[in-house]
């Protein structure tokens, strides 16, 4: 299996976020991706930089608008005098009105919330982390690999269509289901990630050629509070297309997994043809987080349930912060996904 990660990846860091009324470190830090990088080193897994395979495929998921948002509101930002990071300060309650002018209506306008601010090189970083994702899914689209391992670095399953949100800027997971759709009629992303994915809940949410799936921690009781709750099921075409599984806070591998044999179900009856995997680790019982309790051994399950389904899989890396067990929690699913599915056919 190949591994795909860009030194640029690391440019970003977004410093400080709001929680509970107050200005905390943002913990999606570059050295989450250093970590990463080590436990793909001790898998053996060959790691590549990812070619450039420009706007095209980002622009099959996001707007226009917000494409370009991200690109030159920092230089907007610093024009009429802001500080450093875009940080949004107010935000519409709807979107009835004409697309705002100023750089402060903009930035309420396409961020969600103040976990994802936007610096001079954050879309360098976006950009890159988009294009490994890419790079990975082409391996496998391409058919010159069964799976592979994009790590993704910043995050992208609570980006929408043109919201940033919680750590996420452009949504990896979605660009590689679109990427697949090239080649399979029927792609499904399961996200594992301790958060609901609901960028990409949202992205595909009337359509039906992409079942979104997601295992996560409760959104009555954690972020992001208004999404993943088991009764959205998708609308239109998409009805039936999006599964919610929350856990309550503090569950650990038996719930987890217990989840995933549904999610699994679901897949197998959907037919997919192939499936990405939004592979956040932040479920973990060390993650600083703290929602759920997933051992490394419950880490190892999940991958090798997921590697027993035996389709085209490209894991894209989502959440996962610092901790003593990350790396391992990364290595521990690999090496059983890896292991479930040697020997299997491209
Ligand atoms: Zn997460």
């Amino acid at each position: 299996m190949h591994a795909y990660f860009s030194a640029d990846q690391l440019r970003h860091h977004g410093q400080t976020f709001m929680v509970a009324g107050e200005a905390r470190p943002i913990p999606e830090v570059p050295e989450r991706a250093e970590i990463l990088t080590t436990a793909v080193k001790r898998l053996g897994l060959d790691l590549r930089t990812p070619d450039d395979f420009g706007m095209g495929p980002i622009a099959a998921i996001h707007a226009p608008e917000y494409l370009k948002f991200l690109q030159t509101i920092h230089a907007e930002w610093k024009a009429v005098g802001g500080s450093d990071l875009v940080v949004p300060g107010i935000h519409p309650f709807d979107r009835l009105g004409p697309y705002p002018r100023s750089p402060a209506g903009k930035a309420g306008f396409h961020m969600g919330d103040t976990s994802c601010p936007i610096s001079a090189t954050t879309w360098q970083s976006a950009y890159a982390s988009a294009q490994t994702a890419i790079a990975a899914t082409r391996q496998v689209r391409d058919g010159n690999a069964r799976s592979a391992y994009a790590l993704c670095r910043p995050p992208g399953h609570h980006a929408s269509r043109d919201i940033a949100g919680g750590f996420c800027y452009l949504n990896n997971s979605a660009i590689a289901a679109q990427e697949l759709r090239a080649k399979y009629d029927r792609v499904a992303i399961l996200d594992v990630d301790l958060h609901h994915g609901n960028g990409t809940q949202h992205i595909f949410y009337a359509r039906d050629d992409v079942m979104t799936l997601s295992i996560h921690a409760d959104p009555r009781d954690f972020y992001p509070f208004f999404w993943g709750h088991a009764e959205e099921r998708g609308r239109d075409a998409g009805l039936g297309f999006n599964h919610n599984y929350p856990l309550s806070l503090g569950s650990g591998d038996d719930a987890f997994l217990a989840a995933l044999d549904r999610a699994l179900a679901m897949i197998d009856h959907f037919s997919a043809d192939a499936v990405v995997i939004a592979l956040g680790l932040d479920a973990s019982s060390d993650d600083p987080f703290g929602g759920l309790a997933v051992t490394p051994g419950g880490f190892a399950k999940i991958g090798e349930k997921i590697g027993g389904i035996n389709l085209p899989t490209v894991l894209v890396q989502e959440g996962g912060y610092v901790s003593n067990t990350l790396a391992e929690n990364l290595f521990q699913f690999i090496s059983a996904f890896h292991a479930t599915t040697a020997g299997s056919p491209k």
